[in-house]
């Protein structure tokens, strides 16, 4: 079960994480995620009694209260952190899995759009590993928000292309300018 963050029980909540290095860490780093008002925080401690020893998970949970997107988003802390990635998932899907895109129209839309030739090998926490200890969690949260933006903004140009055909407009025609030059 998650639980809103309250800065007020920080300290008990980080003293039940057995490794020191992510304790002091972990601490930063919800005190500054709380601040942000963009997002809803909660965390989750997970006591896994094995009979070897008694292991603890901390899942951090943000839900994106950016444009109202209320996307749910988690970061499963190693043991290892912050030298390994937090495991995330979006609304339940791993991050992994957005992070593909397959469709050779989508990559070709992506690479007019941003000049980018995949998600993936550019993500700081995709298939070539680019991830270093001084990245946080807020650096993840920037970074799924851009590609989501990336993602809209094909799925857009994918409309028009087909508003394009179906009206038979020319291909030149610029519905994205018209659209954002409605914009007031
Ligand atoms: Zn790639």
């Amino acid at each position: 079960m998650f639980e809103p963050f309250d800065i007020t029980h920080c300290d008990e909540l980080i003293e039940i994480i057995p490794k020191k290095c992510i304790k002091s860490r972990i601490k930063v780093e919800l005190k500054s995620l709380v601040k942000d008002d963009t997002i809803f925080l909660s965390t989750n401690l997970q006591v896994n009694e094995s009979q070897v020893n008694e292991s603890h998970k901390l899942t951090i949970q943000i839900e994106d209260k950016l444009y109202k997107s209320n996307n749910v988003y988690t970061f499963k802390i190693h043991d290892m952190y912050p030298f390994k990635a937090p495991d995330i998932k979006i609304n339940g899907n791993r991050y992994t899995t957005f992070l593909r895109m397959n469709n050779p129209y989508n990559l070709k839309r992506l690479k007019t759009i941003t000049n980018l030739d995949c998600l993936c090998c550019y993500s700081i926490v995709g298939c070539i590993p680019l991830w270093k200890p001084s990245f946080k969690i807020e650096n993840i949260l920037q970074e799924i928000r851009t590609y989501r933006m990336f993602r809209q903004t094909i799925l857009y140009n994918l409309f028009f292309e087909k508003i394009k055909e179906r009206f038979g407009l020319p291909v030149e025609i610029d519905l994205d300018g018209w659209l954002y030059s409605c914009k007031k």
